[in-house]
Formats: C-alpha cells, sequence, structure tokens
C-alpha cells in the first residue's frame, strides 16, 4: 500500500497558521476599545495546512472536504 500524502488548508484559520482573537476591553456609547492578539492553531501548529495520509482520512464535521473524491 502506498500512502498518499495531502495537504489542505488548515479549516480551522484557513490558511493562516494563527488566529485573532478579538476582546473588547470596554465600551462606552459606541466607541468600544477592541484588543485583538493572534494565537497559535493548534489544529495545523501554525503551518496553515494539515497534511494527512490517505489511510488516515478523517472528515471535518461530517463534510468530505477531500479534493480527491
Ligand atoms: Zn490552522
Amino acid at each position: 500500500m502506498t500512502y498518499a500524502k495531502h495537504s489542505a488548508i488548515c479549516p480551522v484559520c484557513k490558511g493562516n497558521g494563527y488566529l485573532i482573537k478579538k476582546q473588547n476591553i470596554f465600551s462606552v456609547w459606541n466607541w468600544t476599545w477592541k484588543y485583538s492578539k493572534t494565537v497559535d492553531c493548534k489544529m495545523c501548529h501554525n503551518q496553515g495546512e494539515i497534511e494527512y495520509e490517505e489511510p488516515k482520512i478523517v472528515p471535518f464535521s461530517g463534510s468530505s472536504s477531500c479534493p480527491h473524491n
């Protein structure tokens, strides 16, 4: 059996490799002081894409995102 390696854009960070978390520190009327920070994407370990070997395909949330189907 040959193990074909595929890479796919990480569905969590959408290829960025990190996530931006926004927090509202406080808001007065319609003015909001926002604070954003980048967090490591644990899904792809900051790679922006995930590699998987063909026999280990795990579908993401039920819908198949594999382009080889
Ligand atoms: Zn990611």
